[in-house]
């Protein structure tokens, strides 16, 4: 290929790969240079896609040559040893100024420990998040690169015209801090959309077992949801899987597919780095262990003669509508706490590792092209706007309002799952946490005196300052 002729180079033609070069090719001003380790992923891309114009390599050196200075390539490989394979081969030819973005679902300490070891080299190494599946690499994902500012200079401007647009026509792209950053905010993305999920998944098995209502019946609830408060691509999605039929039994696909949810890890970083933390997301934790549970095959056959309520349970004829309700309020207040947990662990993140993180610019570029888009982010982004030093999100006007209007029937809901035994350890927690947050006393006053009891661990008062160790009666 021509030495310096591609403005723009990706590495990893699968899938993913594949669909982004695509996405940058069908841009004026981008010439892409692509290469895979193996040729045939190439040539199959160059061959289907000559409209695309890609400037193909069959090796580092070739692919590296073909770059214009200052260099940069997009790696899409598996995240793990591939990436680190490609970087090692990337680095031992680029050279200072240059820029290295991995693309892949990388581990944000990862990130951390790659941009560190690079940065001695001169090169900008930057994590990039990137979501929106296949469609949204081809069409416009939301992006979330990480790195020095210096590198998105000549990145920003590449990445604004690949993303995805959100309705009021701003890129879904911004720089989200230095180094993991962007790793990390995609993780915390993919929580969220973990707890997202859970919620759908609780709201249709309340609507199911209490109405009876048939899948299909139920995807026209979905589907009424999305042109309110709720619309979303979740929710959109929802409504079609509830209205397909399987094409080889009639039966609706929903009954077809084992329930046994598979994941990819990134929902348990989140609450593993939320623990770490000390961030409470227990919405996406229990939507993580949901899955798990539903994973558990042996224990659940072992488990599944177990009592439940003496009584079945049905909503009453002429209260459908009125429960369905319900649970639509239900799941926006349980929905506005996984966001307001999920924000909580970005800030305490940007806190631990030093990112200059704008809540409100990640609640834009989450507005289209990701797996969460929905038009409620705008709200978030509004609620950081109008308070930049918003303590939690539930307690912006707007969401104080949102969860006020709901919490009764949040309530019923939460109270007739657990009175007819259909579990609900989204809805469930979401409210719990609701009502811990607002309690005016917690009762971890008591677990205080029985660390102090047991450990001599201490204690504050609420009368005086200082610290206090009562000698208790087991004491020798
Ligand atoms: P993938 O199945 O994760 O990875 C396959 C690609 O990695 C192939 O191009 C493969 O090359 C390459 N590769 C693996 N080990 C390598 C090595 N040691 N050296 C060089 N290349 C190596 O592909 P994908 O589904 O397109 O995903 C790419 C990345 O995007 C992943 O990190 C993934 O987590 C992330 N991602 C995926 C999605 C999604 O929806 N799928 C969304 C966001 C982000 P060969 O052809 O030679 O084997």
């Amino acid at each position: 290929p021509a030495t310096g002729s591609a403005n723009i180079g990706v590495v990893g033609l699968a899938v993913m790969g594949s669909n982004l070069a695509r996405n940058l090719a069908s841009r004026e001003g981008n010439t892409v240079a692509v290469f895979n380790r193996s040729p045939e992923r190439t040539h199959t891309l160059t061959s289907e896609h000559p409209e695309a114009g890609f400037v193909p390599s069959e090796g580092y050196d070739e692919f590296v040559a073909s770059l214009a200075k200052p260099r940069t390539a997009i790696i899409m490989v598996q995240a793990g040893k591939g990436t680190d394979a490609v970087i090692s081969e990337l680095v031992q030819r680029f050279e200072p100024g240059d820029i290295i973005v991995d693309g892949g679902n990388a581990n944000f300490h990862d990130t951390i420990r790659r941009e560190k070891e690079i940065s001695s080299t001169g090169i900008h190494f930057v994590g990039m998040g990137v979501s929106g599946g296949e469609e949204g690499a081809l069409n416009g994902p939301s992006l979330m690169p990480g790195g020095t500012a210096q590198s998105y200079e000549t990145l920003g401007p590449i990445l604004q015209t690949i993303a995805a647009v959100a309705p009021d026509g701003e890129p879904c792209v911004t720089h989200v801090g230095t180094d993991g950053a962007g790793h990390f905010v995609k993780m915390v993305h993919n929580g969220i959309e973990y707890a997202d999920m859970q919620l759908i998944a609780e709201a249709y098995d309340l609507i199911r077992q209490g109405t009876g209502k048939t899948p299909a019946e139920i995807a026209d609830v979905f589907a009424e949801w999305n042109t309110g408060e709720l619309e979303s691509y979740l929710i959109e999605i929802t409504a079609e899987v509830l209205r397909q039929t399987d094409a080889a039994t009639g039966l609706p696909l929903v009954d077809v597919i084992l329930d046994e949810a598979g994941a990819k890890g990134t929902g348990a970083w989140t609450v593993q780095n939320a623990l770490d933390l000390g961030v409470p997301t227990s919405g996406i934790a229990e939507a993580v262990f949901a899955r798990s549970l539903s994973s558990k095959r042996a224990q659940r056959e072992a488990a599944a003669d177990l009592p439940g309520p003496a009584e079945a349970w049905k909503v009453a004829d002429g209260d459908a509508d009125a429960f369905i309700e319900d649970v639509r309020r239900a799941l926006y207040a349980s929905k506005i706490i996984a966001y307001s947990q999920g924000f909580d662990e970005i800030v305490a993140g940007a806190e631990q590792f030093g990112w200059d993180v704008h809540k409100g610019d990640i609640a834009k570029i989450w507005r289209a092209g990701c797996i969460i888009r929905a038009r409620f982010l705008n709200r978030i982004a509004e609620a950081y706007a109008d308070d930049p030093s918003l303590v939690a999100l539930v307690v912006a006007p707007y969401f104080r309002d949102a969860v006020a209007g709901a919490q009764d029937s949040w309530r019923r809901v939460v109270a007739i799952a657990a009175q007819a035994g259909i579990p609900t350890p989204a809805f469930s927690s979401s409210l719990a946490y609701y009502d811990g947050l607002r309690a005016e006393r917690l009762p971890a006053a008591l677990i205080q005196g029985q660390r102090d009891f047991f450990g001599a661990h201490t204690y504050k008062r609420v009368d005086r300052p200082g610290v206090f160790h009562t000698l208790w009666s087991g004491d020798r």
